[in-house]
């Protein structure tokens, strides 16, 4: 209450945009806020950001902002800016939420990370910063050949990192082939050796889906927990030893916006650490439920009891339902031949499935995708099979499984 009181303030007498909303609300006084005032105020919209930007800044911040951009699924970008005091409070409840695992600051780690024009930006200096200052290794998350997956899992032999962290869709890849080359008829690869494990694994920016949580975990033998944040809403949530997403409560207000009968909604989040740019009931394009039972882990953190992904990981029906796009992974990974795959619901509702096959797909298979994707929609929607060398990820290196182009 004290640190949202304090980013009132703050708002009132130094953010233009929030200067108009308190005179034009009149009886709110910023220093008696309570939690329940905050339905008073805007929610802020993407759109609100984008066109609005220079009046959510703080007057006299300008020199002490960080721009930042995202691509944004929409492909129209979203220029915000952070400060150095909200970066390192993003960082420190990373730290902090890996001590639950008995990772500790300084401890080994491999991040899969970013892309290559990312990468190669990174100077040598901050390189050498990472590895001698950091013990921190990061490597590349694109072009994922099997060439360049063993050469991975050679360099994770070598290194023992206690954490690995990154996408979960690339520790997946890395895992699968772990268990592929473990076989004993296996023609070979590099060998995972199975004298060490990390402490933890963590993964961040996408959905960790339950089949690549388990290969994941039959790899590497490990925990594994999700974290959950990002550049603009800030860090939210972790997962915990006992498998439950904990908020970081005292750096961040969750709000539901119109909960449904179970409880799950848009998701609003209020930073608590960032005075350049407030964001305040900030619509973060992810869906979620709260809940207000205990852990048996025994954090006092409050827990976010359900979480679904950005509105752009639903397939949509022609009558406008969402569907959570972890029904098609469910029909797609029961189909052997498939090696990676992407799903495109077109603006018409129509799909196009983008395959990397291990060998031709049987008569068979080809009915069961059509018919098992067609069941996951209760349409009869056309389904199109398209063979390719190659699946890319998005330009941020993160790699999506299902994109709909489809409105609800
Ligand atoms: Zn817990």
């Amino acid at each position: 209450m004290a640190k949202l009181r304090r980013l009132i303030v703050h708002c009132q007498q130094h953010v233009p945009y929030y200067q108009r909303v308190f005179a034009q609300l009149g009886d709110l006084n910023p220093a008696h806020f309570q939690i329940a005032d905050l339905a008073r105020l805007p929610i802020l919209e993407r759109a609100t950001l984008r066109e609005r930007g220079d009046e959510l800044t703080a007057q006299g911040w300008q020199k002490r902002l960080i721009r930042y951009s995202t691509g944004g699924s929409t492909g129209e970008p979203l220029v915000f800016y952070t400060d150095k005091h909200r970066e390192s409070c993003l960082n420190a409840q990373k730290l902090r939420a890996r001590t639950w695992f008995g990772v500790m600051p300084g401890d080994r780690q491999v991040d899969f990370w970013g892309s290559p024009i990312e990468l190669s930006r990174q100077n040598r200096l901050r390189r050498l910063k990472d590895r001698w200052l950091l013990n921190q290794v990061v490597l590349s998350a694109s072009n994922l050949t099997l060439e360049r997956i063993d050469g991975y899992i050679g360099d994770l032999n070598r290194f023992r990192p206690r954490l690995i962290y990154g996408y979960p869709t690339v520790i997946y890849r890395i895992a699968s082939r772990i268990l592929e080359t473990g076989k004993a008829d296996s023609p070979g690869g590099s060998r995972w050796d199975r004298q060490w494990s990390p402490k933890l694994i963590a993964c961040t920016s996408e959905m960790l889906l339950p089949h690549m949580r388990a290969v994941i975990a039959e790899a590497f033998a490990c925990p594994i927990a999700n974290e959950y944040g990002s550049r603009d809403g800030g860090m939210i949530a972790h997962e915990c030893p006992a498998g439950h997403l904990h908020l970081f409560s005292d750096h961040v207000v969750v709000e539901v916006d119109r909960p449904d009968a179970e409880g799950m909604g848009d998701l609003l989040i209020t930073n608590l650490d960032g005075y350049g740019m407030p964001f305040i009931r900030y619509r973060i394009g992810d869906r979620g439920a709260l809940s207000d039972e205990s852990c048996p882990c025994g954090l006092p953190l409050p827990r976010l009891r359900e979480l679904q992904g950005r509105a752009n990981d639903f397939l949509i029906g022609r009558d406008g339902r969402m569907i959570h796009s972890s029904a098609a992974n469910y029909v797609l990974r029961e189909i052997p031949a498939l090696r990676q795959y992407q799903v495109r619901q077109r603006a018409d509702h129509h799909f196009d499935l983008y395959m990397v096959l291990h060998r031709p797909l049987t008569e068979d298979e080809r009915t069961r995708i059509r018919t098992g994707l067609q069941q996951v929609i209760d349409e009869p929607l056309e389904v199109n099979l398209i063979e390719q060398d190659s699946i890319a990820p998005e330009s941020s290196g993160k790699y999506r499984w299902v994109i709909s182009e489809a409105r609800s």
